[in-house]
């Protein structure tokens, strides 16, 4: 039986998803948090969904809640967290201080971390120095060395220190599920600040201290994290803390393959439920960056993906964002929601538009059904409805094409013929009789015109445009009175072109 690395390593599968509230849900950060779901669910093991918020500038509650919200639309939950409680709260960085302080001061007695005492500028300026002799920027490790009475000395001119973590002079093997076992040699890694001078602890420090605490039991992340890793690892050995098992998943790129930022379009989730995207379309598409299920079979469900997956399907290599491939799955994934569903939630869309909140025929559910029938195959995005009503509903204007197509008498007749059973029609019944595509062909073999000459004006007419929607959706959607006017408008138009011409030729 295929075994993966969870069972065989560790029984009791814990993840966490830990995100700095300091901004909107990034749809990488959605994917780690996808990952780290599936994972989890597929071992029936925890979630977590920690908050680090270190950055006090730039962290706050709202841009918490608003990835959670995000993290729910998606379909994900957790069951341990700031929101929900759990075992191991408090879930905020910013209320563990208690936690950083007392390993802080483990790693000072065992020597493992001393109080660094160079200023801003100093640390500027070694900068400087490394980068002018063309070595990558490490700190130089000279605070180390301070014997006990120097530093009583620079504690009484005032300088608050910031802690630093003596770095191992050893090589250091990050053993990743997924990139294998990945080597740094014993001069790579400087060492790093693990509490600041107002003693608030760094993103490397607290993360290893959280993760021991709440017994994280795989830490899958975006790679990106790669470079700390081997300093938390330092951190968790110099404590003596059992290691967490490591998985860095690929960065998602751009199709032009620099990293996917704001210049290459949206990035976060709640720009694509703005835009129009569903939740289940995202899910399914984000699995499948840097994911397979080994086959080619591409729609899988969330339930789906929770029962297929396993990290060794994970790849090394960078996804591409295929923006494409996305609106592709979505409208795959609007196609195959309920009719009522999806109706809901084009009228939805319909009326949050200011353009078409008071239409009335959104109120009318037959009206509504015929908007479903005429959209489904022509809107990739919710947000495509709005507009392709918008348009739908506004008399086009009437150029050339339009009445050069009513130059012939049989197809005046045949549309002068549509415009009268239109407004005859006792409901829309007879109506969607009248415009059946039967009822059209019909009208057509009396007047001698078929295909494309019989279907063309008409579309023209009613439309200004040569394709679109299939005619019967199209004329049931604009209605008998819309049908009628617009008929009516294109003849006057035609005959006037007509007049002008004789006058003019
Ligand atoms: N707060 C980090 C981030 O948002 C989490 C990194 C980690 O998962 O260790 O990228």
């Amino acid at each position: 039986m295929k075994q993966d690395a969870a069972t065989m390593t560790a029984p009791a599968v814990r993840v966490r998803f830990a995100p700095a509230p300091t901004g909107a849900l990034h749809v990488g950060g959605a994917r780690t948090a996808l990952f780290n779901y599936l994972f989890a669910r597929h071992h029936r093991g925890a979630v977590v969904l920690r908050s680090e918020d270190t950055d006090l500038a730039r962290s706050s509650v709202e841009s918490e809640s608003a990835i959670q919200s995000d993290l729910r639309w998606l379909g994900l939950d957790w069951d341990e967290g700031t929101d929900v409680g759990g075992p191991y709260a408090p879930y905020r960085q910013t209320e563990r201080h208690e936690r950083y302080a007392v390993a802080a001061a483990r790693l000072l007695e065992i020597e493992a971390a001393y109080p660094c005492y160079c200023s801003a500028e100093e640390l500027a300026a070694e900068r400087e120095q490394a980068e002018a002799r063309k070595l990558a920027p490490k700190y130089s490790g000279k605070c180390r060395l301070l014997t006990r009475a120097e530093r009583s000395q620079l504690e009484r001119e005032g300088r608050k220190p910031t802690l630093r973590f003596a770095m191992p002079q050893r090589d250091i093997y990050v053993e990743d599920l997924v990139r294998g076992s990945v080597h740094f040699p014993p001069d790579a890694i400087g060492d790093f600040v693990i509490l600041k001078s107002d003693k608030t602890p760094t993103y490397n420090f607290a993360a290893v201290i959280d993760d021991s605490d709440m017994l994280i039991s795989h830490v899958l992340r975006g790679d990106e994290h790669l470079p700390n890793t081997p300093r938390q690892v330092a951190v968790y050995e110099a404590l003596e803390l059992p290691l967490p098992l490591f998985a860095h998943v690929s960065m998602i790129l751009a199709p032009d393959h620099h990293k996917l930022s704001k210049r290459h379009g949206a990035t976060s989730v709640a720009e694509y439920r703005e835009a129009g995207f569903l939740p289940e379309a995202l899910v399914n598409y984000l699995a499948l960056l840097g994911w397979s299920p080994g086959d080619d079979r591409e729609f899988f469900t969330l339930h789906q993906l929770v029962e297929l997956f396993f990290l060794e399907r994970v790849s090394k290599s960078p996804a591409v964002f295929d923006l494409a491939k996305l609106r592709w799955f979505n409208a795959q994934y609007l196609r195959a929601r309920s009719p009522d569903e999806r109706t809901k939630l084009f009228a939805d869309w319909a009326r949050s538009d200011g353009r078409l909140e008071t239409l009335p025929e959104l109120s009318d559910a037959t009206w509504r059904l015929a908007m479903t029938d005429a959209l489904s195959d022509h809107v990739e995005l919710l947000s495509d409805v709005p507009r392709e009503l918008d348009a739908l509903l506004s008399d086009p204007p009437l150029d050339e094409r339009v009445t050069d197509a009513l130059n012939d008498e049989r197809v005046r007749q045949m549309l002068t013929d549509i415009a009268r059973s239109a407004e005859s029609a006792a409901d829309a019944a007879a109506f969607e009789h009248a415009i059946s595509k039967q009822s059209l062909q019909e009208l057509g073999d009396r007047y001698g015109v078929k295909g494309r000459a019989l279907f063309r004006p008409i579309r023209l007419a009613v439309t200004g445009s040569e394709h679109g929607i299939e005619l019967p959706l199209l004329l049931r959607l604009l209605g008998p009175k819309r049908v009628a006017r617009r008929i009516a408008a294109a003849l006057a138009a035609g005959a006037h072109a007509r007049q002008e011409q004789l006058r003019s030729g």
